[in-house]
Parts: C-alpha cells; sequence; structure tokens
C-alpha cells in the first residue's frame, strides 16, 4: 500500500468540491497554489468558462485529470433516447478534449428524475434495464474516443433520482455482459460515500480488479448525515474506513489518484484555499 503521508502527489481535486467559491478557473488557479495535479471538472463547471478556455488552463498549469463527470442520466421516455445519446456523446467528446482518462457515469434513476419530463414511473427494474441499454449504446462511441466509461453506483438512497446502479456489484455485473472481454472501455468508479456500507465491498474491489478501477473518490460519511447530497464530510470526520478501503483497491491493483469529491454546504462556505489545504491536509493523514 502506498505511502500518501509524505506528499500529496496522489491527490486530485473534484472541482464540486469547491465549486461555490468560484469558476473552474478560479479552482484551477487554486490548484496551481497548492502543488495539486489533478482535477476532475464537471460538465457545467466547464460549459460556464468554456471548454477551450478550460483545455487551454489545464494544460498551461500541467494539471492530470483524474476523470469527467458525468455523462448518463440514461432512463428516460423512449421518445428522448436520442436526445440521451447526444447528450451522452458529447460529455464523451468533451472528456476527450479535456485528456480525461474515463467519463464518470451516474446513470439515472427512475425516468421521471432522471431526465425530468419523462413520464413517471414506479418500475425501477425497466430503468435498470433502460440504463444498461444506454451505455450498451455508448460503448462504440467511447472505444472510438478512446474514453474508457466509468460506472458509478450510488448509494442506494439515490436510487430512485440519481442512480438505480447501487453496488460495485451490480455496476460490474453490467460491465462484464456488455464487454465481456475486458477491453477498457468499461469500468467503474468507486466512490468510499457509495460503497462504504457494502458487506460485498472486499469481493466486489477485488474482482473488477486493475483494469476495471478507472477511479477512486474519497470524503467521508458524517453521522449524523443531516442532508442526502450535500453533507459529506472531509476525509477523517466521519466513520468511513479509509485506509482499508485504499489498501483494497491498491490490492487489486489501483495506483491513480485518491480524487476527493465534497458536496458540503458547510465546506462550501469557507474560502477555497482553507478548503484545498484541508484537503491536502487530511489526504496525508486520513486517506
Ligand atoms: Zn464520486
Amino acid at each position: 500500500m502506498r505511502d500518501l503521508s509524505g506528499d500529496h502527489r496522489w491527490l486530485s481535486l473534484n472541482t464540486a468540491t469547491v465549486r461555490q467559491q468560484g469558476d473552474l478557473l478560479a479552482i484551477i488557479d487554486a490548484c496551481a497554489r497548492a502543488e495539486v495535479r489533478a482535477i476532475s471538472p464537471w460538465r457545467d463547471q466547464v460549459a460556464k468558462v468554456g471548454l477551450e478556455p478550460t483545455a487551454r488552463a489545464v494544460r498551461t498549469n500541467g494539471l492530470d485529470l483524474s476523470g469527467y463527470c458525468r455523462g448518463g442520466m440514461f432512463a428516460a421516455d423512449p421518445e428522448r433516447q436520442d436526445e440521451v445519446d447526444d447528450d451522452n456523446r458529447r460529455a464523451i467528446d468533451e472528456a476527450a478534449e479535456l485528456g480525461a482518462p474515463c467519463l464518470v457515469l451516474v446513470v439515472g434513476g427512475l425516468p421521471q428524475f432522471s431526465r425530468p419530463g419523462s413520464a413517471p414511473s414506479r418500475d425501477l427494474d425497466a430503468a435498470r434495464a433502460m440504463v444498461e441499454d444506454g451505455i450498451g449504446r455508448m460503448l462504440d462511441h467511447a472505444g472510438k474516443a478512446g474514453m474508457p466509461l466509468a460506472i458509478e453506483p450510488l448509494h442506494p438512497m439515490y436510487a430512485a433520482d440519481r442512480a438505480c446502479v447501487n453496488t460495485l456489484g451490480q455496476a460490474l455485473d453490467i460491465c462484464d455482459r456488455l464487454d465481456p472481454d475486458r477491453t477498457g472501455r468499461l469500468g467503474v468508479a468507486c466512490d468510499v460515500y457509495h460503497v462504504w456500507w457494502d458487506p460485498e465491498l472486499e469481493a466486489s474491489i477485488a474482482r473488477a480488479g486493475t483494469d476495471r478501477l478507472l477511479a477512486y473518490h474519497v470524503c467521508d460519511w458524517l453521522v449524523p448525515t443531516t442532508d442526502l447530497l450535500n453533507d459529506r464530510g472531509m476525509m477523517g470526520d466521519g466513520v468511513i474506513d479509509l485506509r482499508r478501503i485504499r489498501g483494497l483497491v491498491e490490492a487489486a491493483g489501483f495506483a491513480g489518484y485518491c480524487e476527493v469529491e465534497i458536496f458540503s454546504q458547510s465546506w462550501w462556505s469557507r474560502p477555497m484555499d482553507e478548503v484545498v489545504a484541508t484537503c491536502i491536509d487530511r489526504h496525508k493523514s486520513c486517506v
């Protein structure tokens, strides 16, 4: 297992962590000041400042990407399938333009939440089938663009509105069905916030292996959690056994960035440089 205590070379900042303190170019500047080597930007943040200015700022500062957030939201009314596919193809192209190693997929829950305006449904199995079909339709474009797709299972509390893929095992089943030959086009993003509770976690990480483990996201689970979406904890402030899980992903061959991804009203209310400095500190002491 890597010793991360001496420096922060394997820290990546998911730019949602400081999204309310400044735009993406300001966040890139803050990363440069703090010698953070990698980021994972969100599409809306990129759209706000422009794809080309973002790509230029990434290149100028010599930044790596640890991912691009996000594609997905596949569950939708059938007549909206073209819209969903166009949207996802654009996400793949943007990720390629920015030099991301993978496009993270938040796959969507029930169609009315995944793609608002779709007919209301309570059929989670049907949503899961739409998700699998949707990912399948993207593989060709992902392969041509050289952009691996990373299915991010979300905690089951998001099954209705954000993702009906809720465990690593479920995500890996999809990978095995759609990409049985492990071509490198499909894998998973392992986010401790979503998977830390899973009794199958150890087996699923081992099953994923190095070719399916495309991204590793860290934060912490606070007790009590006061908001389903925006109360993630800073590493070390909660109950996730971060060292154990990093040990598992590294034992499976993962050797990439630990991407800090914290959606938190509390951390969004603090100065950007302070948040980045705290991420660095906790990366060394807790991740
Ligand atoms: Zn994540």
